[in-house]
């Protein structure tokens, strides 16, 4: 498998009722026979998301896409259906589906999971003067999903926090108990633990920040 780092999201550019009663294969299909006819080799991108959130599979993922020029190398492509007439600073909603926000999260998570070395996920219009995907990317991904559920919220998160809470807790009346320099030298061991409790947390506090983002 070639390296992949990065994650670009694109749009057919396609109307919302587009081919639509057809199945989501027929489309892809179709979706080739353009980009063919440009002279590639195949589809450009490697995943579609069809206006009912199914998820087709397009170029294999071992091959680079022909989705963004100069970011090609190392990305993955994925193509909304829809986004005629779009503009780069719309809502999702005003072009795409709730159902396609779902596949989409969950496709982006899945991938996340399988190439760890992912650190940027973008829209085409953070490379050229394009409305493509039709929305902004980073601010999207910052927005809440009525899919996901918060790493903070699980339970094996809480009782962490908790017993952070717990020892730093302890700490501190065993502080006021002392006098002086004894004082400091005990506020600064109690801070040292908690860094490095802050340090074990970091894989979780990651992953819980990219659920927000
Ligand atoms: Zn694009």
């Amino acid at each position: 498998m070639r390296p992949i780092n990065h994650i670009v999201i694109h749009c057919t550019a396609t109307r919302a009722d587009w081919r639509s009663g057809s199945k989501t294969s027929a489309k892809v299909s179709e979706i080739r026979r353009w980009h063919k006819d440009r002279g590639w080799s195949d589809i450009g991108y490697h995943f579609v998301i069809d206006r009912d959130g199914t998820v087709a599979k397009g170029r294999p993922l071992d091959r680079i896409g022909a989705h963004v020029k100069g970011h090609n190398t190392g990305s993955i492509g994925i193509s909304l259906m829809g986004g005629h007439g779009s503009s780069e600073n719309d809502a999702f909603d005003d072009n795409f589906t709730l159902a396609q926000d779902r596949a989409l999260r969950g496709l982006l998570d899945k991938l996340q999971g399988q190439f760890p070395a992912i650190n940027r996920i973008t829209g085409h219009n953070n490379f050229s003067a394009k409305a493509c995907p039709g929305f902004n990317v980073s601010r999207w991904l910052k927005g809440k999903s009525p899919a996901r559920e918060s790493v903070m919220q699980s339970t094996t998160t809480q009782a962490s926090i908790a017993q952070i809470g717990a020892s730093v807790g302890g700490g501190a009346t065993a502080i006021a108990a002392l006098d002086g320099t004894a004082q400091l030298v005990a506020v600064g061991v109690v801070g040292v633990i908690a860094l490095l409790a802050i340090y074990i947390m970091r894989e979780r506090i990651k992953k819980w920040a990219r659920g927000i983002k």
